[in-house]
């Protein structure tokens, strides 16, 4: 029996192998500090160095590799986890001993939860002076949960106690959604534009079943049709016609705004009134992106403390230089939401693929069984020389 990270006895591995072997010396070079030197309780609460320990062994792994596969550190890999069935979920604070899920519970959520609080909670500054400042302050000594939750707020200056709530004494997930996007600009009190927009936004409106019907021959002729006479000032004045009149009162309300009004009014901004949901429980920052139609985007970031105005609704108005053609909460899945299905507005399909034959299986670059990608490689080169007519 081996321990892993042998290769096959052509030499080949596969990346399963691969990652798996630097993973685990990373992760065991790391012990030397959690627990070793930070000297917690592990059989008392495992996620103190196995979580800790795993998040800085996420970081390792990322400077080793931009690319690392890393299997847990980003939010967006607990997501799965965080989401299940909850009668098989323990919050991280659970004695080790009666844990569900020990991996994802002292291993996976803790390392996530961590990196969040570094990329989207508190900023990497302030994060790695307090997350090191806790580590010089426990180092050879015994630290409690209490410890590292007081040292991080205490050496940060951030109230992060609604954070340990939500995520290390409940089992609740992120699910955040945008429930209602309500798209608004500013009346330009000039008559004529605003009659076209009235106009357009009534030509967007869908026909209404009973008068397409009648027009195509349900009603041959109307009453109106068939004796003029019945017209009066409604019937033959377009709803959309403009008098002399209104533009001289619409001129009047411009010559009286100041300078400032004025300038906003001209400005063609966008107003956009978001009302988001709390769907998960736990409670996160708002991480807004619009996307204009030049391509260009625009990425607001509202504290999570916009919670405490309101649960599990809050309503907030954003405003922009353009129009969006496209609005996403979470666009790099920072906040390990569960259901990005109501995360983006206008909502779009996602193709997906399935296969209409049974083709080769069980094939991966992680090739469990069977072939590596190593192997296949070399049995392609063959199959090249071979067909090179040599
Ligand atoms: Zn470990």
């Amino acid at each position: 029996c081996f321990n892993g990270g042998r290769p096959a006895e052509d030499g080949t591995y596969s990346a399963r192998t691969k990652h798996g072997m630097i993973s685990v010396i990373i992760h065991e070079v790391g012990h030397n500090f959690f627990p070793m030197i930070i000297n917690s309780d592990e059989r008392q609460w495992t996620w103190m160095d196995e979580g800790l320990n795993t998040f800085v062994q996420f970081l390792t792994e990322k400077e080793f590799d931009r690319d690392y596969p890393s299997r847990r550190g980003s939010a967006r890999n607990i997501r799965e986890y965080m989401g299940g069935d909850k009668t098989r979920i323990s919050p991280i604070m659970t004695n080790s001993e009666s844990i569900y899920q020990f991996g994802n519970n002292a291993y996976g959520k803790p390392a996530t939860a961590l990196n969040i609080l570094r990329e989207t909670v508190m900023g990497r500054d302030l994060f790695d002076h307090a997350f090191k400042e806790y580590s010089r302050r426990w180092a050879f000594k015994h630290p409690s949960p209490a410890d590292f939750f007081r040292t991080m707020e205490d050496a940060s200056g951030v109230d992060l106690d609604w954070f340990w709530r939500g995520w290390f004494y409940t089992t609740d997930h992120v699910d955040i959604a945008m429930e209602d996007i309500k798209w608004m600009q500013m009346d330009s009190q000039n008559p004529d534009v605003e009659a076209a927009f009235r106009e357009a936004s009534d030509a967007r409106q869908p026909e209404d079943i009973t008068q397409l019907r009648n027009a195509n021959g349900g009603v041959p002729q109307s009453y109106l049709e068939a004796d003029p006479t019945l017209n009066d000032y409604y019937t033959t004045t377009g709803k959309y016609e403009v008098l002399e009149l209104d533009r001289q009162e619409g001129q009047e309300v411009l010559d009286g705004l100041s300078e400032e009004d004025r300038t906003l009014l001209e400005s063609g901004k966008q107003f956009y009134e978001i009302t988001f949901r709390n769907v998960g429980g736990l409670v996160m920052p708002l991480i807004v992106e619009f996307e204009f139609e030049d391509g260009s985007r625009d990425v607001r970031h509202i504290p999570a403390e916009i919670w405490k105005m309101s649960e599990p609704t809050v309503t907030k108005v954003f405003v922009t230089e353009q129009p969006a053609v496209r609005i996403m909460l979470d666009p790099h899945m920072e906040t390990a939401d569960v259901d990005m299905g109501n995360n983006v507005w206008p909502p779009r399909p996602e193709p997906t693929r399935f296969e209409a034959y049974k083709g080769r299986r069980g094939y991966s670059r992680y090739g469990s069984g069977g072939e590596n990608p190593m192997q296949r490689a070399r049995r392609n080169a063959e199959l090249n020389k071979s067909e090179g007519g040599e």
